[in-house]
């Protein structure tokens, strides 16, 4: 068995009303996902964090060291490829679009076995998720404390058990929304907040006080991701559990923020930290170290069941009768081809969401999706 051929599909959507975080604003959705095509006819999908063409541009550079491998031997692969640009690229789109080229590569491995990714990796622990929402981003023209507090209240009466919000544009403004979208939730529905690295440490020390008489589960990014020594500082100086890691790739960038303890949740992302292979390596460092694990989710259905099939096999850190359960990221802004790439989308009932049980990530690809979404030259 050889791989044949490595393809990028680059999609795209244009957003009637854009939307901010406290990093970036979106006035289009845009992913990539990659398709790795064996000899045998077995073809296996992954997909990228991050900016869709420069991803792109990333796999294609990597795939004459594909081309001709055994697509099984995904340790040799990754060694391979990470070595090949480790001097200019330890972190980055070399990693994100290594973790596109890794899923795919699990894929092909979990089709070829006839056995899902989570059986692969040791062991189905759980067959559903409970899944959190994430949304209440800046929306253009409207206000902001209504329009979260609106958008909450929905999730919660979808079912949902927890949600999350954007925070990150000014301490005196997110506080009136965290406390409206409490209201809005009442007081048992869990509540996290992500700052997208917006605030400094004086003002996330000033918020977290200021927050804390809300019940929030985790405050997320509060600091730009270089500053590990932030983070430490926000997580001794303030009491909500600071959590973060959806920019830290491989186990070496995950290492100083694990031994150091620069957060009290770690957030992964599959597509980004280095797919399967990678992830798994952290999950145990992240054990090790007694960090809770909680993975970052961000793109279509193919990134949503690798999480899936990720969590599925995580295994609980204590194992005990009742164990804390990882919860999903699941993304519910708009995004028209984040379900439409897949035949039978990855969708919540009551706030849970199933893990597929078939072959790889347990997902068929629809390409019609893939051509009606197709990114246009710009
Ligand atoms: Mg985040």
């Amino acid at each position: 068995m050889k791989i044949a051929a490595v393809r990028t599909h680059l999609l795209e959507h244009r957003l009637s009303v854009p939307f901010e975080s406290a990093s970036m604003r979106f006035d289009r959705r845009a992913h990539v996902l990659v398709e790795i095509e064996c000899d045998d006819g077995t073809v296996g999908w992954g997909e990228c964090l991050g900016p869709a063409r420069p991803n792109a541009a990333v796999v294609g550079a990597y795939r004459n060291w594909l081309i001709g491998e055994n697509p099984l031997e995904n340790e040799k692969i990754w060694a391979r490829l990470y070595n090949a640009l480790r001097d200019q690229g330890q972190r980055g789109l070399t990693l994100t679009a290594l973790s596109g080229i890794d899923i795919a590569l699990w894929d092909i491995k979990g089709k070829h076995f006839g056995a899902s990714i989570s059986t692969l990796l040791g062991g189905r622990f759980r067959e559903s998720i409970r899944a959190y929402a994430t949304g209440s981003f800046k929306r253009d023209g409207v206000d902001r404390v209504e329009d979260n507090a609106l958008e909450t209240a929905r999730y919660c009466a979808e079912g949902f058990h927890a949600c999350k919000i954007k925070i990150g544009f000014g301490v005196e403004e997110d506080l009136r929304v965290a406390r409206a979208v409490r209201e809005a939730i009442g007081p048992d529905m869990r509540l996290m907040i992500d700052a997208n690295h917006g605030y400094d440490v004086i003002e996330a020390v000033r918020f977290g006080r200021a927050a804390a008489e809300l019940g929030i589960d985790w405050f997320e990014e509060p600091a730009v991701p270089e500053q590990l020594g932030a983070y430490r500082e926000i997580k001794a100086s303030q009491p909500i559990p600071v959590a973060g890691g959806e920019t830290w790739h491989s186990r070496w960038g995950m290492k100083e923020p694990l031994e150091t303890r620069a957060v009290d949740i770690i957030q992964p992302d599959l597509c980004g930290v280095g797919g399967f292979t990678e992830a798994k390596r952290v999950a145990d460092m992240a054990a090790l170290h007694g960090i809770r694990l909680v993975p970052h989710v961000w793109g279509t259905a193919v990134h949503l069941a690798a999480a899936l099939q990720f969590m599925a096999a995580m295994v609980p850190n204590p194992v005990r009768v009742n164990p804390v359960e990882p919860i999903l990221e699941f993304d519910r802004t708009d995004n028209p081809f984040r379900q439409a790439v897949v035949k039978s989308p990855i969708e919540h009932t009551n706030g849970v969401v199933q893990i597929p049980n078939g072959p790889g990530l347990g997902i068929e690809i629809n390409r019609d999706a893939l051509a009606e979404f197709r990114m246009k030259d710009d």
